[in-house]
């Protein structure tokens, strides 16, 4: 496919090229801009320049609480416009990310200098991003290569016909209790999928090795859904490296896709979530109306003794518990806060990374509809959402160096909630 020998800029190059000829959507000019809003009147200001579709903003993180930043990346015709209404209202801003495309150069680059296949998941490069068939064919290794420990479940099809697969790691029993991880239900969000990678690879490892983690699976099981949102990831390779929903399509709109993590069935409809498709948290028309929702969905209540559900997203560097659609405490909220505690110094212990933790809606914002609000509406007491890094340096486009940092990271994190669950039976 590539002329032999040719130099790295070379491969650059062609691949730049090549996306063009795919007709894969250019962020040349683009930046991302950081905006600070310091009280309540300027939050209000940044929700009207949410609103000014014609601008074709895409917040990276959306407004919120009063001085927590707010990240957005402007498309290249648009910028004088968003600055000037900035200046114009009194905003401070920064420029996060000069020209975002260069950083998706940077990323193609690297994901072309290791993509060679390998054939083990010990050859397996975990430190560099992978498309949806390569995520899918190492699922297949590590399942051959631990016949008796991971096994393979597909729980349905994607809109576009994709399969959805979860591995399930056990070794034995009639439906133990259980803990739930997904990763990528927004497929933009690669670290995550990569981090999926990483930890399915680790489980496998550390099982007879890792005192707690094999106390764990001798009595629990863990599923581990790595990629949530097949159609949305196959479109971040092929089409849009931004693209956050699913890939459905709504009858009486040409915009595509609904954001899985408003069309939970948990305050569906409230605010904290868009009822314009064409917006990035667009609801759906209906509770679980996306196929990738409504089997996670079946799933649980079909297994009906999961008993921790742990979403990852990324980034922001947080841990966050329920609710999302209300300000009223969660029940277990005191619990819930010093796990979440207890666990973000253990991530911290490794590298220093630091995350905050508390509710959904006082952390960062409603959000009606959300994963975590509904699993804990069916009784999951210990139900978690990560931010993973960074804190929006590289945002969405975090370099292929952190990955397996990250991961390693929230391994620890992760391993404290398995253990406390372990130990908390209920
Ligand atoms: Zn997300």
């Amino acid at each position: 496919m590539f002329p032999a020998g040719c130099s790295m800029r070379g491969l650059l190059i062609w691949s730049v090229l090549l996306g063009a000829v795919l007709g894969k959507e250019d962020f040349v000019g683009h930046q991302v801009l950081r905006i600070s809003a310091a009280d309540e009147a300027q939050v209000q200001k940044v929700k009207e320049l949410e609103d000014l579709e014609h601008l074709q903003l895409d917040f990276w993180r959306g407004p919120g609480q009063p001085g927590s930043p707010i990240d957005v990346r402007v498309p290249f015709p648009s910028i004088q416009a968003v600055k000037a209404f900035l200046e114009a209202h009194g905003l401070g801003y920064t420029i996060m990310i000069e020209d975002v495309q260069s950083l998706l150069d940077e990323e193609q680059e690297q994901m072309f200098a290791f993509q060679a296949r390998s054939r083990s998941t010990d050859t397996f490069n975990y430190a560099t991003y992978h498309t949806l068939e390569e995520i899918y064919s190492f699922m297949d290794m590590l399942v051959a290569e631990h016949p008796q420990l991971v096994s393979k479940l597909q729980i349905g099809n994607t809109y576009e016909g994709r399969p959805i697969y979860v591995l399930k790691f056990s070794t034995g029993g009639n439906n133990r209790p259980a803990i739930w991880i997904d990763t990528g239900i927004h497929s933009r969000e690669w670290v995550t999928q990569a981090s999926g990678v990483w930890f399915a690879k680790k489980i496998t490892q550390d099982y007879g090795q890792d005192f707690t983690l094999t106390a764990i699976l001798d009595s629990m099981d863990i599923f581990l859904e790595i990629v949530t949102n097949p159609d949305g990831f196959a479109f971040t390779h092929s089409k849009n490296r931004m693209w956050r929903k699913t890939r459905s399509l709504t009858t009486g709109s040409s915009c595509v896709g609904v954001d899985p993590n408003r069309n939970w069935d948990a305050g569906f409809g409230m605010a904290g979530a868009s009822s314009n498709p064409c917006t990035d948290t667009y609801r759906g028309k209906f509770a679980n109306s996306e196929v990738e929702v409504k089997s996670i969905v079946d799933f649980v209540k079909s297994h009906g003794n999961i008993k921790a559900f742990i979403s990852i997203h990324s980034y922001s560097q947080l841990l966050l518990y329920p609710y999302g659609y209300k300000a009223e405490p969660a029940p277990d909220r005191d619990e819930l806060d010093q796990l979440a505690k207890s666990a973000v110094t253990a991530l911290a212990s490794l590298y220093g990374t630091k995350f905050k933790y508390g509710s959904i809606i006082k952390t960062i914002y409603q959000a009606s509809g959300s994963t975590i609000d509904w699993t804990y509406s069916q009784g999951i007491k210990y139900s978690y959402t990560f931010e993973l890094r960074d804190t929006g340096r590289y945002g969405f486009l975090l370099p292929a160096s952190q990955i397996v940092p990250t991961a390693q990271e929230t391994w620890l994190a992760l391993r404290t909630i398995m253990e406390h669950t372990l130990n908390h039976p209920y």
